[in-house]
C-alpha cells in the first residue's frame, strides 16, 4: 500500500492511542489518562521506516536535484535497501536491536513487520514484489497491485478509517473506575 497509509496503520495498530490502548488508552502510572503518547509518532514513524530508507532515499535526491519524481533509473542500492527493510533477516535483525537498545519500542516497532506483510499481497509481479526471504531466496508472493487496484486502495483507506473510528467508540465507552 501507499506510504502514508502504512503509517496510520501503523499508529492505529501499534500504539497505545490505538487499539492497543483498547478502551483506556495511553495512561500514567498514576492510572490518570496520558495526553502525549510517544508510541503514536513512533509506530506512525516506524510504519513509514520501509519505504523511507530505500525507495524515499531515491526519491529525495531525485527532487533534491531538480530530477523531480521518476520511476525509473532507481539506483542499485536503493533496491539493496529495499531488500533490507522487507525482508524477514532485516526486520528479524532490526527489530532485535532496536527492543534491545530500547525495551519500550517493542510495540511501535511491530508497525515494520506490519508494513512489509501489508504489502505481501498488494504488490503485484514486478520489482516491487516483496522480497521476504532475501538473501537466501528469491521465492516472491504475487499479489495484487494496490496502485493497478483502485478498491484495494479505498478499501485500505475505508479499513483505516473503520479501525480509527472503533478506536473513538472505545475510548468513548470508557469510564474511569472510582
Ligand atoms: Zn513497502
Amino acid at each position: 500500500m501507499d506510504t502514508l497509509f502504512h503509517g496510520v496503520l501503523g499508529a492505529v495498530a501499534c500504539s497505545t492511542t490505538g487499539l492497543p490502548g483498547w478502551r483506556r488508552g495511553p495512561v500514567r502510572s498514576d492510572g490518570r489518562r496520558r495526553v502525549a503518547d510517544w508510541t503514536l509518532p513512533a509506530a506512525f514513524a516506524f510504519g513509514l521506516f520501509p519505504d523511507l530508507a530505500s525507495l524515499g532515499i531515491h526519491f529525495a535526491t531525485d527532487l533534491f536535484t531538480g530530477n523531480g519524481v521518476r520511476w525509473h533509473g532507481i539506483p542499485d542500492f536503493v533496491f539493496f535497501l529495499y531488500n533490507v527493510t522487507h525482508s524477514l533477516l532485516g526486520i528479524g535483525l532490526g527489530y532485535a536491536l532496536l527492543v534491545a537498545w530500547k525495551r519500550t519500542l517493542w510495540l511501535p516497532a511491530l508497525a515494520w513487520p506490519l508494513h512489509v506483510l501489508v504489502d505481501v499481497p498488494t504488490h503485484g509481479a514486478g520489482v516491487f514484489m516483496t522480497p521476504l526471504f532475501w538473501p537466501f531466496s528469491d521465492l516472491r508472493f504475487q499479489g495484487w497491485s494496490w496502485w493497478l487496484s483502485p478498491w484495494i486502495f479505498y478499501g485500505g483507506w475505508l479499513t483505516l478509517l473503520a479501525l480509527w473510528l472503533l478506536v473513538l467508540i472505545l475510548r468513548l465507552s470508557w469510564r474511569k473506575p472510582t
